[in-house]
């Protein structure tokens, strides 16, 4: 079983989303700098802080020039800000050992701070049209369906080899790959599949009657409440101030548990997010100077 290369790739070219990060011109750094964003946050939230981002900081070493604490703030409300962090930490060494340019092979694109296995291949394809699998959720889904017949299936060390299988062996791999993850993102959705409008013409799952899901229910995650929520509390009371803040401005952030405040508050120092100034106040990375 496999899955029409020109049925799905044809479908892609007439109805893909106009992504900022997909149009002509785009540079491999840029396109490195969506898959970061991109990681656990929705489209939606994401484009227009890229737009602001690489309009700003278009290349690594402008990216690296720039403070710790200034990409902090530039990042906003995107959630999971270490994916900040990491992206600063990766265009210092993309400036500093690679020319200022993106790698394009995966095994370099591994060995860069905050890159792992699906994002180097992502930037190996969509910005080098490089052939090899690229596997995210949306990805993974498509493929149980269509061609294993599940509704879905965990990630797995198989998935790489999986969907290799898949690629076309002409230059339209980066094309079927990113008509794929398209499709997932788009039609073939988590829980309301629109078959109806489904480009693919075969698909083992709707053939064999939409059997159930096998393995346990996924979690639904939740944000009130957590931590994840007292961290992104605490940064944006920092992200509004240039200056250093005293500890009080911090802990009427968040009343409500000041046990889980503290806690959040000692992760974002350990996380190197936030750093305290020798009179005891707190500001983002790198900006505990500005006193
Ligand atoms: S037919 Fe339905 S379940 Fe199968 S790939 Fe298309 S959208 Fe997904």
């Amino acid at each position: 079983m496999s899955i029409d290369s020109d049925e799905l790739t044809s479908w892609y070219r007439e109805f893909q989303r106009d992504l900022p990060w997909r149009r002509p011109g785009v540079t491999a750094w840029q396109i490195l700098v969506s898959e970061f964003m991109l990681q656990q946050t929705p489209v939606s939230r994401v484009e227009p802080i890229w737009l602001d981002w690489v309009a700003r900081w278009p290349t690594p070493s402008a990216t690296a020039a720039a403070g710790v604490g200034e990409v902090l703030r530039a990042w906003g409300k995107l959630g999971y800000p270490r994916r900040a962090k990491r992206l600063h930490e990766c265009a210092v060494t993309i400036a500093a050992e690679h020319g200022d340019v993106v790698p394009a092979d995966v095994e370099t694109l591994l060995t860069l701070p905050g890159v792992g296995a699906y994002t180097a291949r992502a930037v190996a394809c969509f910005a080098y049209a490089a052939r090899v699998p690229v596997v995210d959720t949306n990805v993974r889904r498509v493929v149980a369906r269509a061609v294993h017949g599940r509704a879905d299936s965990p990630a797995s060390v198989r998935d790489l080899d999986d969907v290799a299988a898949l690629l076309p062996a002409s230059d339209a791999a980066p094309v079927f790959s990113a008509a794929l993850m398209e499709l997932g993102a788009t039609v073939c959705t988590s829980r309301t599949p629109r078959c109806g409008i489904c480009p693919l013409s075969s698909c083992l799952w709707r053939t064999a009657g939409y059997p159930a899901p096998t393995g346990p229910a996924r979690k639904v995650q939740r944000y009130a409440g957590t931590d994840r929520q007292v961290r992104g509390r605490l940064l944006d009371v920092l992200r509004t101030n240039s200056f250093p803040v005293a500890r009080a401005q911090l802990d009427v952030a968040w009343l409500s548990d000041t046990a889980q405040r503290d806690r959040a508050l000692d992760s974002l120092l350990v996380d190197g997010l936030v750093e305290q100034t020798p009179d005891g106040r707190f500001a983002l990375a790198g900006e505990g100077e500005n006193t």
